[in-house]
């Protein structure tokens, strides 16, 4: 039964060719054709662009940034300040003479320093943030770290949970009861990494009014689909380059102004992670050339897929799948994540099961908050080398364990 859906994957078959080209780009990817990588979301494979970039840095002119006056320090400077002009293009920055670009480890260290280095000195007593408790957990501890610096200063500051809607989208008519004057942040995620659904962010600022801030994690997006902070009406934009392509290690935080309270007073201050924010802008140029459009296609394609197959088996729930909710609105809306449980065997052991077969998938809580599942999920995330065969084969394996 489940080989029926490989005809109807019409939306695929002009990009076939497209994405086989991509595909190869892939060493790790093609270098184990048993294996199926589908834990995208915890971190991306890299393109030999990408890792032909770091190398030719590191074997050509290797230097630190922000010092030094000889040439290969120079370039390395230069290097970096195009790193960061590459990313406010790369994001469709409106005013990129006022945008700040903050280097970080990742989404978790980006939004720690946001909540932590410029909004917590700012918190009064009576403030407010709004909290997205079932997003995930790196985007609801820095608030509460927030919330507990200023208290031990004597200010008390309320944590208001962000309201959502059915399908599991942040509920933006009861985002705006919410908002006060004293709202001083709205924490919101772009795609949410459990559900695969697009938040409809760019909702939220009609909802916020003009001058409450929204921080915005986009780590399930970049690179996933188009991202515009122009659209999206946002003030601070964090994301893990290490989910879009470029090195472990890496990520930026895009602040809609530079001035103003800062996470990176006066500029230069420790060794950035050069080689890194090389692969960064690697993988940007990498992503614009492939056509984040194209990308998201058909990482929903096959996401829209492997969905209505597990529909067809009985013994598997799928998260984000209301029956409420009409199915081709919940495949519509669906990136390239899909999460499930199966009736009787335990995430953990089908997330073994499946590795034992060569499918990389994720099993377990998936660092979600409070307001999260509570019993643990498969999670299989795709990005653009993954293929209509593995899902294929992935269904197959599931549908032989749908009797338990
Ligand atoms: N936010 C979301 C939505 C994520 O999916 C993740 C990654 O798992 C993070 C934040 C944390 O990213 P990192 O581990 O790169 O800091």
């Amino acid at each position: 039964p489940v080989s029926r859906f490989a005809s109807e994957s019409a939306g695929l078959s002009g990009l076939r060719e497209w994405q086989r080209a991509l595909r190869a780009q892939f060493p790790i990817v093609t270098a184990n054709p048993g294996i199926a990588y589908l834990d995208n979301a915890a971190t991306a494979q890299k393109p030999q662009s990408v890792l032909d970039a770091v190398i030719a840095y590191l074997t050509s002119e290797n230097a630190n940034a922000g010092r030094g006056t000889y040439p290969w320090a120079n370039r390395t400077t230069a290097r970096v300040e195009r790193a960061r002009d590459r990313l406010r293009e790369f994001l469709g920055d409106p005013d990129p003479d006022r945008s700040g670009v903050h280097f970080v480890s990742g989404t978790t260290e980006g939004l720690r320093a946001v909540a932590r280095d410029w909004l917590a000195p700012q918190l009064r007593d009576g403030d407010e943030i709004v909290v997205p408790y079932a997003d995930h957990s790196a985007n609801i501890e820095p608030w509460r770290e927030a919330a507990a610096l200023a208290r031990a200063r004597g200010d008390h500051v309320t944590l208001l949970a962000m309201p959502y809607d059915a399908a599991h989208d942040y509920d933006a008519a009861r985002l705006a009861d919410l908002v006060t004057p004293r709202t001083r942040m709205i924490a919101a995620t772009h795609v949410h990494h459990v559900y695969g659904n697009d938040m409809h962010v760019a909702r939220l600022r009609a909802a916020a009014g003009p001058a409450v801030p929204i921080c915005l994690d986009a780590a399930q997006s970049i690179g996933h689909l188009a991202v515009s902070v122009a659209e999206l009406d946002v003030d601070f934009l964090v994301f893990s380059g290490h989910k879009a392509l470029a090195l472990p290690g890496t990520g930026a935080i895009w602040s809609r102004d530079r001035r103003g309270p800062s996470f990176a007073p006066g500029g230069w201050h420790g060794t950035p992670n050069t080689s890194g924010i090389v692969s960064l802008t690697a993988a940007l140029d990498w992503l614009e050339a492939a056509g984040v459009d194209r990308i998201a296609r058909w990482t929903r394609d096959l996401a829209a897929r492997l969905t209505a197959g597990l529909s067809e088996l009985d013994a598997y729930e799928v998260l984000g799948c209301q029956a409420s909710l009409a199915a081709d609105s919940v495949v519509q809306r669906r990136q390239g994540i899909v999460t499930f449980r199966h009736r009787e065997i335990g995430s953990n052991d089908l997330g073994f099961i499946l590795a034992t077969d060569g499918f990389l998938v994720r099993a377990d809580g998936h660092c979600q908050g409070d307001q999260g599942e509570k019993t643990s999920s498969v999670r299989v995330s795709l990005h653009v080398h993954n293929t209509e065969r593995e899902v294929e084969r992935l269904l197959t394996r599931l549908a032989e364990l749908n009797s338990g």
